[in-house]
This record gives structure tokens, C-alpha cells and sequence, in this order.
């Protein structure tokens, strides 16, 4: 299948192509060129399928014609390789827990699935070495560097903001080693999405190695995403809830997350509506209330992974919808929650439901505890868990958070890290030198 672009000034692109560049030269984003709805009988037996069997139809469905299927299901099923439960938190709303992954967040999901779609690619070609770039302003950085360690043929550069990422999030990708190298730049997030933007227009580093993205716009880290969502319904059948409405809410910042649930309702997903919980940053949340979509600059909440002020996929859901914001309004609602809600709602939560939410995860539960009608069964997606904000949710519900012992391994680690100025001359002199 072939991928257009949000921009429609560059040509089609193969999937290779796609997930290589990331981008598309027009600077638009990719789209798949049909959503091809699942048959009524996969519906039928969802409930009694498992995640990794799901998904592999889901992959089918978008990839099969691009790699041989045994090849493709054993990419899917390596990815998939842990848990996803949907837990009741009341009688109504259930966690969709996508933090049982390597790095306990759900972008694991997207990372994983395009670590090995990429290395399936250099190994296809036989093209020696690719180097992926990547700033991080945490989270990213540890779901790719996680998602890509051990793959071969492929290097990767995080680039990192020194000091102004949290000690866990540090340690989850300055300690891998192998095939990652974690830059600590002295400067802000900018200045290392600056450097990698300027290693991408260097010629002499281009003609020197083959540089590649990993950021959340790749059609290999968003589509992926869609494999859950079948599986929370699945889950919500087995458990004879999946009658008279299903709700799905998802934490946004870039909409990538949501994006993918939008795609699988188009094939087919029995999903009524979805709601899109945003923090304080609610652009979206003003474009369905007026119709008038203004990007500005973000401000910083405790729901940080979301505060975002250009949502990157907002293209792709317009394209999804023709640009028709009454079709968008009739599938999508929104609700925007200030930090003082976000508190408030982890804090009762957690004394009423014994159910401890990320800030994330809190926006979503919350819009639903608002916003589901009679009869409807509502699923937000928990994206997160509590203990990646461990300094946050202490001091909301005033006691310590346990860490998994999943982070724990990482906290043990020795943090490597190559110390680097915030000019471009400095990090070329480094790459140069690779
Ligand atoms: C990235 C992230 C989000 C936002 O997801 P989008 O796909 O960018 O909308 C929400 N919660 C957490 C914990 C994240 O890391």
C-alpha cells in the first residue's frame, strides 16, 4: 500500500519509503492510502482472540502487502510481547494499562514495532548502517532508545536537555549501552531538536552516514497504536460490557494516540465516540468549541507528556475527516483539565477506587466521569504509570509510590553519556568522528 501526504505536493511513498523519512519531503505527514474495514466474523471472535493474534490481523490489514507475512507477524509478535489489561476502576470506567511495557509507558508500543520495521528494512536492502536521531525531552527518548536497543545494523543518538530530564527518565536511556549512545547536551529541549534538525540539512554528515528520525509522526510508531484499541473492546466483550456504547478516552498532546483509535474505528471498531482529555494545553479542545484551529506555544503542566502546542496529527485527523470539523465534532469531543483538576482527580481516585492514576491517565478517567451518558461504557487509555511521576503523585496523595521493579533495574544502571556543547559545530565534529 502506499502513503500520501498530509500536504499532497510530494508524490506517493512506499511504506519503506515512509517510515525512512518520516516526513514527507512536502513536509506532510503520512497517510495510508485505504483503511481496509475487518470483516464481520473477526468481531465476532475478537473476545476469544489474544493480543498478539489481534494484532496481527490489525498489521495485516495495513501491512501485508509489504512484507511477507510470517515476517511481519513475528515483527508484531515481538512487540507485543507484554500485557495490555483493561482494569474496572467503577462500575462504568476502565483503565486501559498500557504502561506494562519495557519502559512502563504506551509509546513502547510504537517505538518497538518501528525498531524492527526499520531494522526488517536495512537488512532487506543489505544497506550497512542507519543512525536514528533523536531529542528527547524524556519520555521519547527512553521508549525509543529501549524500543531500538539490540536491533542491528541501526545506532541511536538521544539527545538531552543535561538537568532538565527526571533521574528515572535519565536512567532509562543513559545506562543501555550496546547500540545507544545518550548526548547530554548543555541547553534546552530546543537546542537538541535544533541540532538534530541541523544534522538532517548537514551535506557533508549526510554524505558521511545515513541519518534517520524516530519521532512520533512515523507512520511505523502511530499506526501500531491502533492494535490496542481492538484489544481493550476484546476485552470489554469477554466481559459482557461491550453493549449499549462504548466510550473511548485518550490523554492527548501530539494525537498521535488517538489518531490510531480513529483508524480503528474506521475499520470497523465498535466504538460510539471518543473523547480527547487535554490539559491546560487545549488546543484542540478551542478548534471543536470554534472551528478555528490556533496552534501556541505550550505551557507546562504536571501532565507534561501532553503539553504540546501544535499537535502534530491534527493534519491527519483533518485528512481522515476531509477537513469537515461538524464530521470531527460528531465522532470526537473534548475536555481540558487544569492542574488543580488533575490533582484533585488522582487524589479522590485514589481514596474512593483504591485505583492510583498517572496525571495523564487522570485527564482521561476524569472526562469520562464527566462526560459518559446513561448505558454507555467508557475506556480511557491509562498511558502511563504513576511511578514514572513518582515526585508528583507523592505529593498528591501525600504517600509513597511504589516503583516497579522494572524501573528499579534501570535506576541501578551506570549512566553513560557523552557531554556535548549546544552549537552544531561540536555535535557535527562528534558525528563526523562516528
Ligand atoms: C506521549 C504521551 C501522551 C500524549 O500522546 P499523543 O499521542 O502525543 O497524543 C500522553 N500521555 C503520556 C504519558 C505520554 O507519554
Amino acid at each position: 500500500m502506499n502513503y500520501y501526504s498530509t500536504n499532497h505536493q510530494s508524490p506517493a511513498a512506499t511504506l519503506q519509503e515512509a517510515v525512512v523519512r518520516g516526513l514527507a519531503p512536502d513536509k506532510g505527514l503520512y497517510m495510508p492510502e485505504h483503511i481496509h474495514p475487518l470483516p464481520p466474523e473477526f468481531y465476532e471472535q475478537i473476545d476469544r482472540m489474544t493480543l498478539p493474534d489481534i494484532a496481527c490481523r490489525v498489521a495485516d490489514a495495513f501491512f501485508g502487502d509489504d512484507i511477507p507475512q510470517d515476517t511481519l507477524h513475528e515483527l508484531v509478535r515481538d512487540t507485543m510481547s507484554f500485557d495490555i489489561p483493561l482494569v474496572p476502576v467503577t462500575d462504568r470506567i476502565h483503565s486501559l494499562e498500557l504502561f506494562h511495557g519495557p519502559t512502563l509507558a504506551f509509546k513502547d508500543v510504537g517505538a518497538r514495532f518501528m525498531a524492527r520495521l526499520l531494522g526488517y528494512f536495512i537488512r532487506r536492502e543489505g544497506a550497512g548502517e542507519v543512525n536514528v536521531l533523536v531529542a528527547t525531552s524524556g519520555d521519547t527518548g527512553s521508549a525509543v532508545a529501549n524500543g531500538f536497543l539490540g536491533v542491528e545494523g541501526i545506532r541511536v543518538y538521544v539527545l538531552y536537555p543535561k538537568g532538565k530530564v527526571s533521574e528515572i527518565q535519565e536512567k532509562q536511556f543513559t545506562t543501555l549501552g550496546r547500540n545507544i549512545t545518550a548526548i547530554e547536551v548543555d541547553g534546552t529541549f530546543d537546542d537538541c531538536q535544533a541540532l538534530v534538525k541541523d544534522a538532517f540539512m548537514d551535506a557533508d554528515l549526510n554524505a558521511h552516514m545515513r541519518l534517520t528520525s524516530a519521532n512520533s509522526i512515523n507512520v511505523a510508531r502511530f499506526l501500531p497504536q491502533s492494535f490496542y484499541y481492538f484489544h481493550a473492546y476484546a476485552q470489554l466483550k469477554r466481559a459482557g460490557r461491550a453493549d449499549g456504547g462504548v466510550v473511548v478516552c485518550v490523554p492527548s498532546g501530539n494525537f498521535g494516540n488517538i489518531t490510531a483509535g480513529l483508524f480503528a474505528a474506521r475499520m470497523g471498531l465498535p466504538v460510539s465516540r471518543f473523547i480527547a482529555a487535554n490539559n491546560r494545553n487545549d488546543i484542540f479542545y478551542q478548534y471543536l468549541r470554534t472551528g478555528v484551529y490556533s496552534p501556541r506555544p505550550s505551557i507546562a503542566t504536571i501532565a507534561n507528556a501532553m503539553d504540546v502546542g501544535a499537535p502534530s496529527n491534527f493534519a491527519r485527523i483533518l485528512a481522515l475527516y476531509d477537513g469537515s470539523h461538524e464530521a470531527i465534532s460528531a465522532d470526537i469531543s473534548g475536555a481540558t483539565y487544569t492542574d488543580e483538576q488533575i490533582a484533585d482527580t488522582v487524589r479522590t481516585t485514589w481514596q474512593q477506587h483504591r485505583y492510583l492514576l498517572d496525571p495523564h491517565g487522570a485527564c482521561g478517567y476524569r472526562a469520562l466521569q464527566e462526560g459518559l451518558r446513561p448505558g454507555e461504557t467508557g475506556v480511557f487509555l491509562e498511558t502511563a504509570h504513576p511511578a514514572k511521576f513518582k515526585d508528583t503523585v507523592e505529593r498528591i496523595i501525600g504517600q509513597p509510590v511504589d516503583i516497579p521493579a522494572k524501573l528499579q533495574a534501570f535506576m541501578q544502571g551506570t549512566k553513560q553519556s557523552v557531554p556535548m556543547p549546544k552549537d552544531f559545530p561540536a555535535f557535527k565534529a562528534y558525528l563526523m568522528g562516528q
